[in-house]
């Protein structure tokens, strides 16, 4: 069952040949046996999953769903979920509970015709407070990628991708600040998108750099990922910075043509620093694009070698501000015996937050300062201009723009965590979509001594429908999603 596709559980549920409890209790069952070795959740939530996919029985019963109406999920732990502890992967929230769920899991959750009637089967480990590119900052415990359990499975999301990777849940939430969907999809073999800016609600989504970070899934297809983006996204009036205007049929769009598609190939994207068993995948790749149907063109992103230094200016800058009210008062960890307020506040952030975390707050604090603002935070809002103005001049000229996702296939658990610089320059492919606020997704495009990689396609604002659709044609034509890690059939 756990290597059926969403279209294929949705029918099964239909034809009465499993009930969703069945199916629910398969993946309890999968992550009862194998997440020892992944430690893919925070959190496993059992007892409400079977109730939850007991209603969707009845849903089905009745004639009452939807296409995801009693398939399992797994949401990233940086979701609000009613009577569920959401950690986020730190300390600080080990022991939060949200009084309301974020609008992502209401939609995903609730029953049709509300929402998708989905079960989640619990919440998935994550860097904390998504700052990290392996997985290794979670404050409970690194993920291991189900391709080589001695590897990443790139981060934040590697809970989300390690779970659906390895068959512990078909499909999972994920979320995208600087590449958290996109380099953990690429390093296991899965296919992960982050929408435009603003498609998805933000609301109950705890914020990291509140104008970059955007909500999105991990999928093992294009086609799963079509059906839960199509779930999920959607004005909600609750987030200021969700966009008003209608949802495209992403599903009705999978199987149109692609003949005529003109596909930009940045050369910054393909210059030194890029592994060269990824390169000729790649390549590999565009030449089965342009077999479909498809042109390509060299552009040119000239901004892109400054988007880690903008990144990491604009990124710690707004986190440290959203990180002040985790201050001992208000919210999760509160530091025992303190006598002033001050050493509340020193000794509640000092506990609870761990050391990425508290580098962030120091750069994001420094940055922001008298004195350094104009220097830096200025600066930076003034290259993330130039950024996206890059982008902007591309898409006249081209449809979709193709690259690398990662700089390589996974690698080996601890041997960046001494250099943040290096952790950090994982991220050179995939920030700049998010300072300039356009969707981009990755897909897997072939195997390097075994392990996965993955190529990234970007998109003009709102062209998910198009993305969705070209890599699904490039899925039909190729079976490399379908492969599955040997440990875990
Ligand atoms: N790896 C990047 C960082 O550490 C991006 C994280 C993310 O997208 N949430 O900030």
């Amino acid at each position: 069952m756990h290597t059926l596709s969403i279209s294929e559980l949705a029918e099964g549920l239909r034809a009465r040949r499993f009930s969703s409890r069945e199916l629910t209790q398969h993946y309890l069952d999968r992550i009862a046996a194998h997440d020892r070795a992944l430690n893919s959740y925070v959190t496993i939530t059992a007892e409400q999953a079977l109730l939850q996919a007991d209603a969707a029985d009845a849903a089905l019963a009745a004639d009452n769903a939807g296409p995801l109406t009693g398939i399992p999920l797994a949401q990233k732990d940086i979701f609000c979920t009613q009577g569920v502890r959401t950690t986020c992967g730190s300390k600080m929230l080990a022991t939060f509970v949200a009084p309301y769920n974020a609008t992502l899991v209401d939609k995903l959750q609730a029953a049709a015709p509300q929402g998708a009637g989905m079960v989640m089967l619990g919440k998935a480990n994550m860097d904390e407070f998504a700052m990290g590119s392996s997985n290794e900052t979670s404050f409970y415990g690194p993920v291991k990628n189900p391709w080589d359990l001695e590897r990443v499975p790139g981060g934040s999301s590697g809970g989300s991708v390690a779970a659906v990777a390895a068959g512990l849940a078909p499909v999972a939430t994920a979320t995208d600040t600087g590449g958290s969907i996109r380099q953990p999809a690429s390093l296991t073999n899965l296919t992960g998108i982050k929408p435009t800016y603003g498609r998805v609600s933000r609301y109950g989504m705890i914020a990291f750099a509140s104008s970059l970070d955007q909500a999105g899934v991990v999928a093992r297809s294009a086609a799963d990922a079509a059906y839960v983006l199509q779930a999920m996204s959607g004005f909600d009036p609750r987030d200021s910075t969700s966009v008003d205007r209608p949802v495209d049929d992403y599903v009705g769009a999978l199987n149109s043509p692609i003949k005529g598609l003109k596909i930009g190939l940045p050369k910054e994207y393909f210059a030194e620093g890029l592994d060269a068993g990824s390169r000729g995948l790649i390549e590999a790749a565009i030449k089965q694009f342009e077999s479909l149907g498809a042109s390509v063109q060299e552009i040119s992103l000239p901004s892109s070698p400054l988007s880690v230094p903008t990144y990491y200016v604009v990124a710690p800058a707004e986190a440290s501000s959203n990180l002040a009210r985790f201050d001992g008062v208000r919210y999760g960890h509160r530091a025992e015996g303190a006598k002033t307020l001050e050493e509340l506040y020193k000794r509640s952030r000092g506990e609870g937050f761990g050391a990425e975390v508290q580098r962030r707050i120091m750069i994001g604090t420094y940055v922001l300062s008298h004195g350094y603002y104009d220097a830096y935070y200025l600066k930076a809002q003034k290259v993330r201009r130039l950024i996206y103005e890059d982008f902007k001049r591309a898409f006249e000229k081209v449809d979709l723009v193709l690259g690398p996702t990662a700089t390589g296939a996974a690698f080996k658990l601890g041997s960046k965590t001494d250099n943040p610089v290096e952790m950090y320059l994982n991220d050179i492919y995939t920030i700049a979509a998010n300072l300039a606020g356009i969707p981009a997704m990755s897909l897997p495009c072939g195997f390097v001594d075994g392990l996965p990689v993955g190529m990234q396609l970007m998109g003009n604002f709102f062209d998910e429908a198009r993305m969705l659709n070209v890599a699904h044609q490039y899925q039909q034509a190729t079976d490399f999603h379908k492969q599955f890690p040997q440990g875990f059939k």
